[in-house]
């Protein structure tokens, strides 16, 4: 089969792989589409550190194929969203509902969760990210990770529920969920912004006050609806803007989509007392923060999420039933089709800021 192996820091290249076999509790999917997501260009830059050779994608959406030993929940001709939360089910976290806490998984190994390798070229172990390997034709996954969606869905549309669209719209649905009429505040709007933006629209906000420092990204929001107003965080004070628009108060919700120095310093003081801050974004990696104990005297609430903190197989089917409904517009966040040949073209487009979000079909 045909994969995007990534040997070294800002190379990537199509190979020919084995025929990958799924192992106990896996599923071997035939892949459709996948998104790149900002987590692949980053290993792909080398700003996050993984085993190589390793074949990337984590937002993959396919056709089941095969199933391994012991797999009750799918049969080949299934259409799957292969989620990134990879909950045990059996831990202290996942009995608590809380899957992208899993006690029992560890992300950027490159493995299996049996510690194994499933791709290989000849004798040469290739490693997997984050459990999909999706820049690939085929590809191995945990049966728990998998997500069996509504066969009446257009699966190509959907690789955005894997990872990025998913971790918008649950950190404003499920993490933090926020109420009719409430002001909300997004720091950062690319297509995890944008995903939180729907989100809270969904929830009923009044105001979705979108900031960014590019005004493409800004223009964006406003035109898909998603803005009410936005702030040039280049030019304009965040704070002083956010409260001029909430009679002085501040917002009751503020989603740090950006993880950049200051920007989760602004969230807090662009809050109202007993508001709430929710961290997403990890730009930079992790940043220290600075704040004042008094926000906490005055009941700001300063929380994250991982992976929007959903529950897969509850959630994604939600989401895709919105889709369906005409209530999530998950078209417009995909700007751009690559094909599989196209990967490096793909992360270009990204790290240049030229898309919203690009996907890669498998039948184009
Ligand atoms: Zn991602
Ligand atoms: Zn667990």
């Amino acid at each position: 089969m045909k994969a995007a192996v990534c040997r070294e820091i800002r190379q990537i290249a199509i190979e020919e792989l084995d025929e990958p076999s799924p192992g106990d509790g896996e599923i071997k999917l035939r892949m459709v589409a996948t998104g790149v997501c900002r987590t692949d260009l980053s290993i792909f830059q080398g700003h996050l550190a993984v085993p190589r050779p390793i074949v990337l994608g984590h937002e993959g959406v396919g056709i089941v194929e095969a199933v391994g030993r012991g797999v009750t929940r799918f049969a080949p001709g299934d259409p799957v969203v292969c989620s990134i939360i990879v909950g045990c089910g059996d831990c202290f976290q996942c009995l608590r509902k809380s899957s992208a806490l899993c006690e029992n998984v560890t992300f950027y190994t490159g493995k299996m969760l049996d510690g194994t390798t499933r791709l290989s070229k000849g004798d040469e172990a290739i490693h997997s990210l984050s459990f999909q390997a999706s820049f690939a034709e085929k590809a191995i996954v945990p049966e728990r990770s998998a997500v069996r969606v509504r066969p009446d869905a257009p699966l190509d549309r959907l690789a955005g529920l894997a990872c990025g669209v998913s971790t918008g719209l649950g950190a404003a649905m499920v993490r933090d969920p926020v109420e009719p009429g409430a002001n909300v505040v997004v720091i950062g709007t690319g297509g995890v912004g944008l995903s939180v933006l729907m989100g809270a629209r969904l929830r009923g906000a009044a105001r979705l006050i979108a900031v960014d420092v590019v005004p493409g990204k800004l223009e964006k929001a406003r035109a898909l609806g998603l803005a009410t107003d936005t702030i040039d965080a280049s030019t304009e004070d965040v704070v002083a803007v956010v409260r001029s628009l909430t009679e002085g108060r501040g917002a009751d919700h503020a989603f740090d989509v950006v993880g950049a120095p200051g920007t989760l310093e602004q969230a807090i003081e662009a809050v109202r007392p007993g508001g709430h801050v929710v961290v997403i974004g990890m730009t930079s990696g992790a940043v220290g923060a600075q704040f004042h104990t008094s926000a906490l005297l005055r009941q700001k609430t300063v929380t994250g999420t991982t992976g929007g903190s959903i529950e897969p197989r509850r959630h994604i089917p939600e989401f895709v039933d919105l889709f369906l409904a005409g209530r999530l517009d998950l078209e417009s966040l995909m700007d751009k089709s690559y094909r599989l040949e196209e990967i490096g073209q793909a992360l270009e487009d990204l790290e240049q800021g030229r898309v919203t979000r690009g996907v890669i079909r498998f039948d184009a």
